[in-house]
């Protein structure tokens, strides 16, 4: 893992109807290679925020993105063209993601072009068409390569989606509810292939979802969000087997049973409606702890003081395990 791109610090601040908006505030976050890491939160939370900002889509107000060390600031320069291929979307939605009236071909074509990809003669173009469909599992590639995205179930389009980001030969992945959308029977499917892709092409993965269920199931790694900042990190087994921060185990209580990997991702078991209270808004987001409002175990200073991140005990092996959250201050009661 000597290549890795490094986040720290980040911070959007936009502007909504003139009134100032806290999306994201102070996020650390490193990807690594060959690992999945989910970000994890209620709609509302700032996660698809944090997808939007690491595809440069969305400017910054401060903090830096960096990858392989190196900050990525000027627009347009060679560092920053080079950062935007190496780290691709998947969105949410395969129906609205791919233009109804170009083919396959057409697509995966246009990505690899883009990125110089696309070989010199025919015969080289053909053969690259044909490896990413194979790398996504549409085989054989030729059923595949002059359909319509209409002609295709929402899976097939949600792996044409993920064979055109491949065309870019990235290294990070931002999947924002990559399978949200998609029919229960078939998430399971395209999670694993990620996790595929993940292994044979030693990708980064940063997998963004409401199902903490899946982020167990899926990711080596598990970020919680809420309310624009990340609250407890650590390897997912940790996270959701043991987790720390009240808010990780609101989620878990009120997460569809992790056995049941045949629903995971299922919008109708998301949290949000069930567990108590509403996430705050982010124009006026709570003081202290932005999680106080709702939190059984709030503390006076939790009103007026921001926890900073508490590193606790790992259990396995190598990983790391924190929660920003004033019950794991020194000599706090639990
Ligand atoms: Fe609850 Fe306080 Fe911890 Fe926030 S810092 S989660 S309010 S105990
Ligand atoms: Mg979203």
């Amino acid at each position: 893992t000597k290549h890795f791109p490094v986040r720290r610090g980040l911070r959007s601040l936009f502007t909504r109807e003139r009134k100032a908006v806290h999306a994201v505030d102070d996020l650390r976050l490193t990807l690594r290679r060959g690992r999945v890491t989910a970000l994890v939160g209620e709609s509302g939370s700032g996660k698809s925020t944090v997808a939007r900002l690491l595809a440069q889509l969305y400017p910054r107000t401060s903090g830096d993105i960096r990858l392989h060390g190196e900050t990525i600031t000027v627009h347009g320069g060679r560092k920053f063209r080079a950062y935007c291929r190496q780290v691709q979307m998947i969105f949410q939605d395969p129906f609205a993601s791919l233009n109804p009236v170009h083919t396959v071909r057409y697509h995966l074509t246009r990505a690899l072009k883009i990125h110089g990809r696309d070989g010199k003669t025919s015969a080289e173009l053909e053969d690259n068409l044909r490896q990413l469909l194979l790398r996504v599992q549409l085989t054989p590639p030729e059923r595949y390569l002059d359909k319509f995205p209409h002609e295709l179930s929402g899976g097939q389009r949600q792996r044409v989606s993920i064979a055109r980001a491949l065309g870019a030969d990235p290294e990070v992945l931002l999947a924002d509810e990559p399978v949200s959308m998609l029919d229960v029977s078939i998430r399971l499917g395209v999670l694993n292939l990620l996790r595929d892709l993940k292994e044979r092409l030693n990708l980064a993965i940063l997998y963004i979802t409401h199902d903490i269920a899946s982020a167990r199931y899926f990711a080596d790694e598990t970020m919680v969000m809420y309310a624009g900042r990340l609250v407890e990190g650590g390897d997912s087994e940790t996270v959701t087997q043991q987790p720390a921060h009240p808010y990780t185990r609101l989620l878990i209580e009120s997460a569809p049973d992790p056995d049941r990997l045949d629903r995971v991702g299922d919008p109708k078991d998301a949290p949000e409606d069930e567990a108590g209270g509403e996430p705050p808004s982010l124009i006026a987001p709570p003081t202290g702890c932005r999680f106080h409002p709702r939190c059984i175990h709030a503390m006076p200073k939790c009103s007026t003081e921001l926890p900073p991140r508490f590193e606790l005990p790992v259990i396995s092996g190598e990983g790391e395990h924190w929660a920003a959250c004033w019950l794991y201050e020194e000599g706090a009661a639990k």
